[in-house]
């Protein structure tokens, strides 16, 4: 007997059964904000989503998570689910006659608009702006990919936008899923304390954001810049645009050009 539940998403069975887990087997809030995440490895989930203050609005129903189980789409006994590159080379393949009827599930359970992507390092992307037009909308449906990737023909038959966390590559879509979705759920009413904090933080205004302190006012012989401790909230909002602005410059001449060009 152990502790370790199997699995953290739709199939998770707790002592605390609440009411609606009993009546569906996929509980699902209407009008609530949805990730719906078909992957190999739905026990990864919700991982880290599950802590803190992401965490706290999935228990709230804020936002839900479902996970589709690609195994259960697997073929012959065996629950096969990838097969060797056609024309060779190394590694595995996700077979678009599995993918395929995953995705079909996902769409049947989502509403119309629903963006549908699969996490690749061939992808657009992530950026501020990306998480901001999804967290403006009815939610995401995501395909984590595993091992070489999927077949292509299922990527164009459901016209599925890519999209990469950055340019290294993970030995899946789940990690890469996780981060996007923590970006994206943050940006919803109701998820920080204080919702201010999305507008001033690095990338939001196309600036990095200044550099913060807290108590005590000395440590280690440093000491909070005088300013900051000065009390004069016209002379700190003046100290933390300029710093803002200069590390911007320093550290991603990229963001700086269009921050300027703007
Ligand atoms: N052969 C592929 C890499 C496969 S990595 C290629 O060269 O493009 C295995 C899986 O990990 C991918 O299918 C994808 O879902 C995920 N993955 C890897 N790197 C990623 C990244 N930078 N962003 C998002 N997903 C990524």
């Amino acid at each position: 007997m152990t502790n370790t539940p199997k699995s953290y998403g739709r199939k998770s069975i707790s002592a605390t059964l609440q009411p609606r887990d009993l009546m569906t087997p996929t509980p699902r809030l209407a009008g609530v904000w949805t990730a719906q995440i078909i992957t190999l490895f739905p026990g990864a989930f919700p991982g880290v989503l599950g802590t803190s203050l992401t965490g706290r609005a999935l228990d709230q129903g804020k936002w839900q998570l479902e996970t589709i189980d690609l195994r259960d789409f697997g073929l012959t006994k065996h629950k096969n689910v990838d097969d060797t590159p056609a024309g060779g080379g190394a590694g595995m393949v996700l077979r678009a006659d599995v993918v395929g009827p995953a995705i079909e599930q996902a769409i049947a359970k989502s509403p119309p608009n629903t963006p549908l992507l699969y996490l690749s390092p061939r992808g657009t992307p992530f950026t501020q702006e990306t998480a901001r037009r999804w967290s403006q909308g009815p939610g995401v449906i995501l395909l984590c990919g595993r091992f070489e990737g999927v077949d292509q023909r299922v990527l164009d038959h459901y016209n599925i936008q890519e999209v990469s966390l950055g340019d290294f590559v993970l030995t899946g879509g789940e990690i890469a899923a996780q981060a996007m979705i923590d970006a994206t759920i943050r940006l919803r009413p109701g998820v920080l304390g204080n919702a201010a904090s999305t507008l001033e933080e690095s990338h939001s205004n196309g600036l990095l954001e200044h550099p913060q302190y807290t108590r005590p006012p000395i440590w280690q012989g440093r000491h909070i810049p005088d300013v900051i401790m000065s009390g004069h909230h016209e002379n700190i909002e003046k100290w933390r645009t300029e710093q803002s602005k200069s590390l911007t410059q320093q550290r991603r001449p990229d963001l700086w050009e269009k921050y300027t060009k703007r």
